[in-house]
């Protein structure tokens, strides 16, 4: 392995130390010129047969490197009150609070802390909601199971917690006659099953319901995609979802379950005495037996804080676009066309769909240093049209309402870490959570909730509840049940967002939810005032003022997404 390691350094013109720890973590440290070649060695050498992880300490010089000193803020947040608990789950993403939702299960005391003023607010709302089949995750990585049961899985959570979920199945299409060769070359290997014994069709054999499609049964399931293409092949257990919907319905399961949820509480420290951890946060102190770390791109940093960080996150940021629902119908299902090369670390995208009908092109992947880095760029703008217009070339740039970008959160062995920690009692890594994670998700919770029990004997609650039943969704409902809801609440009568139909009564719902809704942002993620073409531009100005009456502060403090992001500077009249 040192061998090995050494051989590919030298490949590079530049000074790198690394050394190798005894559990195969291997450490870099250096400097290159830029950004891509730091994420190119890392990747390189967490490739080495053996490797457990990298922790990739490299840094560029087309970055500056951002040192955060919290020192002060960890003094001031040592005064803070204590809270303790069972088990404390770091991060309020989609693998927190299916974690969340798993935990409420038992008779213990479980407390999620996230950052931000809303759940779900970072890699969670930024993805294109697809639950995928699970063909594409390489075979033999933690992705690729998770992934496959993951999907599975999602028919009872969306049964059980009622969220939208539909399974259109994602379709795969081709022009080029070398591609319709591979996709026969597919089908022989799965009907044989001959695939089981070639390593690259090992996922492919595990993955249920994919079908070969004629180019005629292609253009009958989709008559609007672009030209003739020769075939297709439809991966017919793919599923789409809205991200949030699903961290709403599983975060409100918890909470009717006893599971407390702590907005706007950032860990900035952890400090360990044998088997307990003291968790300091901006808002108070949390002594807990058992961490979750559930942080997403800022995994690594919380296990580094109890001594434990094997592995390096490195941002990778991906933008997407999405269109009005004038199209809904125009595509059926996410479509996507087979071009020679392509990305490795992206599942190559196109035109998928939400389940209020709205596309979405893309996504890209392109690696940065900043995790918090959500800009689209005039590049990523271009690639999206490409991409969608692959598909589909009736529907024009106009039609786009919205671009949007996420941060993956990838170590370098581009896989899941979901495990006990080796050196640290009670503390469970769940990092390097990328796509497929929101497919994975319920797989995840399972699999951390395995790990708990191993360690702990539980007792699953008296009065558990199952089930979970969401607000009424007006526009959908029958004229005769929106006229009795009326009656009940006049408020279900007025409508605030034109373009969604979203009536006041949706947004109190959203407010007054069991996580509050108190920014213009989480009030739209909730009800959808605000997703239409017009993009708040109608009804944002009524929002803020419903937000300000309901949470009684004056206008000038209602956010767009929490701190710092105030929308108005002062009242004029
Ligand atoms: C463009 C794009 C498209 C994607 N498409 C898909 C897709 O179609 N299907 C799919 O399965 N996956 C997709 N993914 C991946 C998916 O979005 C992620 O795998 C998933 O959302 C990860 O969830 P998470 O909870 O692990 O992380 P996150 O959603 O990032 O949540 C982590 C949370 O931890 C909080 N946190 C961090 N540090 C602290 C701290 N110090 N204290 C307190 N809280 C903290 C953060 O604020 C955040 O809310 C996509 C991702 C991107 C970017």
């Amino acid at each position: 392995m040192m061998k090995k390691v050494k051989e590919i350094l030298s490949t590079y013109d530049y000074e790198i130390d690394f050394y190798i720890r005894e559990d195969k973590v291997v450490f870099l440290k250096g400097e290159v010129n830029k950004w891509q070649e730091v994420v190119d060695i890392g990747h390189k050498v967490a490739a080495v047969k053996g490797v457990r992880n990298i922790v990739n300490d490299i840094t560029s010089k087309d970055i500056t490197v951002k040192t955060e000193d919290n020192k002060k803020q960890i003094q001031e947040a040592l005064k803070g009150n204590v809270t303790e608990c069972d088990v404390l789950i770091i991060g309020g993403g989609v693998s927190g609070c299916a974690i969340a939702h798993a935990f409420g299960k038992y008779d213990l005391k479980t407390i999620v802390v996230e950052k931000n003023s809303d759940i779900g607010t970072e890699a969670t709302k930024a993805n294109n909601g697809n639950i995928h089949p699970g063909l594409l995750a390489k075979y033999g990585t933690l992705k690729a199971k998770l992934n496959l049961k993951g999907n599975k899985m999602y028919t009872d959570w969306a049964k059980d917690l009622d969220f939208e979920l539909q399974r259109p199945g994602s379709l795969v299409v081709f022009y080029e006659e070398k591609h319709k060769k591979q996709f026969d070359a597919m089908r022989l290997l799965k009907r044989t099953g001959l695939g089981y014994f070639i390593k690259p069709a090992k996922q492919m054999m595990r993955t249920p319901g994919l079908k070969w499609l004629t180019a005629k049964e292609v253009k009958e399931m989709e008559p609007n995609i672009k030209g003739e293409p020769l075939g297709g092949f439809w991966m017919t257990t793919m599923g789409i979802v809205e991200p949030f919907e699903v961290v709403y319905a599983l975060s409100e399961n918890a909470i009717d379950n006893g599971v407390e949820f702590k907005m706007n509480t950032k860990v900035l420290a952890i400090q360990t005495e044998g088997n307990i951890h003291r968790v300091i946060t901006n808002s108070g102190i949390y002594k807990t037996k058992t961490i979750i770390n559930a942080a997403g791109v800022y995994a690594d940093k919380i296990a580094e804080m109890v001594n434990d960080k094997f592995y390096t996150i490195h941002a990778r940021r991906g933008a997407i676009a999405i269109l009005d629902k004038s199209r809904k119908g125009f595509i059926n299902r996410p479509t996507g066309v087979v071009k020679s090369g392509g990305n490795k670390n992206s599942k190559g995208g196109g035109a998928s769909l939400t389940p209020e009908g709205n596309f979405l092109w893309g996504p890209t992947a392109k690696e940065v240093y900043d995790r918090e880095d959500k800009s689209v760029e005039a590049a990523d703008m271009e690639y999206i049209l490409a991409l969608g217009q692959s598909v589909t070339d009736e529907v024009k740039k106009n039609e786009i309402i919205q671009f949007f970008a996420g941060i993956r959160a990838a170590d370098y062995r581009e896989d899941f870490i979901i495990e006990k920690s080796r050196t640290v009692n009670g503390f469970i890594h769940v990092a390097g959570i990328q796509s497929p994670g929101l497919a994975a998700a319920p797989a995840i919770a399972e699999m951390v909730e395995k790990i708990y029990k191993k360690d702990h004997k539980l007792k699953v609650k008296e009065n558990y509840i199952k089930t979970r039943k969401r607000t009424p969704i007006f526009r959908e409902l029958s004229h005769e049940v929106q006229d009795k809801l009326i009656q009940q609440n006049p408020k279900y009568g007025r409508i605030i967002c034109r373009c969604e139909m979203i009536t006041e009564g949706e947004i109190l719902d959203a407010i007054h939810a069991p996580i509050p809704a108190t920014s213009l942002d989480a009030v739209k993620r909730r009800s959808r005032a605000g997703m239409g073409r017009c993009q708040s531009g109608f009804c944002g100005p009524k929002v803020l003022e419903i937000i300000a009456r309901e949470l009684e502060i004056p206008l000038t403090e209602v956010t767009l997404k929490g701190k710092d992001t105030e929308i108005l500077e002062r009242e004029n009249r």
